[in-house]
């Protein structure tokens, strides 16, 4: 099979066998890939990875034990945990850390003809659901993330900071659950697609809001957490989602003073997010910037870092 290999400095396509299935994993041929800011960072270093990239996917079970999941479509959680330590027992597998996770930690990827998955990570995608919007499902979880971790109230005023792929998701899905919401960024054009939804926005220069109930980084850069403190409320909440090779020191003084409450957001669900996106409360079309073939992948990685760009999809399915 074809793959997208990274040996810690450059990207390239190469060919080797299709991997072998351990118990209880499945056999997947990708349909759609997506490039996702984690992985631009991890070809600046971060994770120190090494191997096959990508974990946003849509694929077809072609190969497991169970015979039920083949011919399934499916979208596959990324964290592999062992079900076997305090935190799985727990029911805090996505914390395990044993855990491997797909084209980031000790486990291969998704920028491949074929990729293994245990089969319960898998999620049935609706018959019904295209290609293009079933890949954004990860990402989407991860938007949904926040709602399992902060209980927002109805007369919250919220922040989301940074109007790139996860600003876009995280503002439509936040903000049903709030007063109000407000994205701030750098790009009018990524803004307006905002505003078409009904959700208000803002430019970064003309921001001057303070007292924010809960802001959320999704900047993707380690300098805008900073900022969101400044924004805040004593006594606010601050969500990061960026994860970044760069670090940033933050003025934890402000921190302690002002009592803000930090929450890192990682993982999150994927039942809310398929639902959200079958329910077109959530929507992505308009996310899609560029589709490339996978042949083209190289070139998809270097569009990707474009400024004005949102989403890249890899396309396997011609193969
Ligand atoms: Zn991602
Ligand atoms: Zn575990």
């Amino acid at each position: 099979m074809k793959f997208l290999f990274f040996n810690g400095h450059n990207l390239y396509v190469k060919d080797k066998d299709i991997p072998k299935l351990r118990n209880g994993e499945v056999l997947i041929r990708i349909r759609m890939a997506g490039i996702c800011k984690t992985d631009l960072e991890i070809v600046k270093g971060y994770m120190k990875f090494t191997g096959v990239l990508g974990h946003e996917f849509v694929g077809e079970v072609v190969e497991g034990d169970n015979t039920s999941w083949i011919g399934k479509r499916v979208v596959g959680e990324i964290n592999c945990p062992c079900y076997n330590c305090a935190f799985c027992f727990a029911g805090r597998s996505r914390h395990c850390p044993n855990r491997t996770v797909l084209g980031i930690y000790e486990r291969e990827g998704v920028f491949a003809e074929y990729t293994t998955l245990p089969e319960r990570n898998l999620y049935i995608v609706p018959d019904n659901m295209p290609d293009e919007v079933a890949v954004f499902t990860e990402p989407v979880a991860a938007g949904y993330r926040i709602l399992e971790q902060v209980h927002f109230s109805p007369n919250d005023c919220v922040v989301v900071l940074g109007d790139g792929r996860m600003g876009q998701l995280i503002s439509q899905i936040v903000s049903p659950h709030v007063r109000k919401l407000v994205c701030v960024g750098k790009y009018p054009h990524k803004l307006s697609h905002l505003q078409k939804l009904g959700i208000e926005t803002c430019l970064l220069s003309q921001w001057k809001g303070k007292n924010i109930d809960v802001v959320i980084d999704a900047t993707g850069n380690p300098e805008a957490q900073s900022l969101a403190l400044e924004m805040l409320k004593p006594k606010g909440t601050l969500v990061i989602k960026s994860t970044t090779e760069e670090l940033n020191p933050i003025n934890l003084s402000k921190v302690v003073v002002d009592e803000i409450h930090i929450i890192g957001s990682r993982c999150g669900p994927f039942e809310p997010a398929i639902k959200g996106l079958a329910e077109k409360k959530v929507k992505v079309g308009y996310m899609i910037s560029h589709v490339f073939d996978f042949e083209d992948i190289i070139k998809a990685f270097e569009v990707a870092q474009g400024k004005d760009c949102l989403k890249v999809l890899i396309d396997f399915r011609n193969k």
